[in-house]
């Protein structure tokens, strides 16, 4: 689908307060992957709790994928680059998410889910966003949608970026989810070498950009592949530009923080200790995603 675009017109651009390497880990059932952010930084991306980024030809890195393991409070959002993936969860949602697709899952008061792998060679790759709930709708009933990539709106600017929008807005084009506390921007774009991009961010918004191919500069600060830029919050700031080095794709997420304490237990994220006694006496007791509260 392409659209008709307008520009953004970003007068006054954030700069960079940190650019962030995340670290090698495994996850599930033995998959490797790169968390690319957490807990050390959900507090300042708030409403964002966690980045994960995989992507490997090896099918050992992959191929036990995650068995089932549940879920409270929050959304995950499954964005798959390349690779073939199987979701089936406790709501009775069944999808494949496959090449460019993206499947939003809001745990709610909870799901239990599996992912795994439908292939056993080839490249596996894509990211797993971890987006929080307000306390007001972390015990709501769970919810499911896939996206095919033709069904994700996309356009293609003057400057020949080509923009995927997953979640919110951008150049008057509106993302395949909207939420209307955390108002979310979630944007793939691929940017030619030597073009620029601008996105407009409220003021207050936490924004950050993932390089996953090529390297990015922000206001002269060089963004190598495979990190993490987090944009400063600058008073009146409108948004951020960001110029591609080399031919780039890069994750542009931002969203409005929700300033409620955040307390995290593994799959489980509320806002108090005694919530997440909650959680796990729930899951133990076969509670958890009960279709019933
Ligand atoms: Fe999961």
């Amino acid at each position: 689908m392409t659209a008709k675009i307008s520009p953004e017109n970003v007068l006054q651009p954030r700069s960079v307060e940190q650019v962030v390497a995340g670290r090698p880990t495994s996850d599930g059932a033995g998959v490797k992957l790169t968390r690319v952010f957490a807990q050390d930084l959900q507090r300042r991306l708030d409403p964002f709790l966690l980045l994960d980024a995989f992507g490997s030809d090896k099918a050992d890195d992959y191929i036990a994928g995650f068995p089932d393991h549940p879920h409270r409070g929050f959304e995950t959002v499954t964005y798959m680059i390349a690779g073939r993936m199987l979701h089936k969860d406790s709501a009775g949602n069944q999808g494949l998410l496959e090449n460019g697709g993206v499947q939003w899952m809001t745990a709610g008061r909870g799901v239990i889910h599996s992912e795994i792998p439908q292939q056993e060679e080839g490249v596996m790759e894509g990211f797993q966003l971890w987006l929080n709930l307000p306390a007001s709708t972390k015990m709501s009933a769970p919810w499911y949608r896939d996206f095919r990539n033709h069904e994700l709106p996309q356009f293609v600017t003057e400057q020949n970026a080509q923009v995927t929008v997953i979640a919110g807005q951008s150049h008057g084009v509106a993302g395949a989810v909207t939420r209307d506390t955390t108002e979310p921007i979630y944007l793939d774009v691929r940017l030619p070498a030597g073009a620029t991009f601008e996105q407009a961010v409220p003021p207050g918004h936490n924004v950050f950009v993932y390089v996953y191919r090529g390297e990015l500069s922000i206001g002269n600060k060089g963004v190598p592949q495979q990190r993490m830029a987090l944009f400063a919050n600058n008073g009146q700031a409108d948004g951020v530009r960001v110029e591609a080095t080399a031919d780039s794709r890069f994750l542009l997420l931002a969203g409005k923080p929700l300033n409620e304490p955040i307390v995290q237990y593994g799959p489980f994220v509320m806002n108090s200790q005694q919530e997440i006694h909650q959680a796990i006496s729930d899951f133990r007791e076969g509670r958890l995603a009960a279709t019933e509260p």
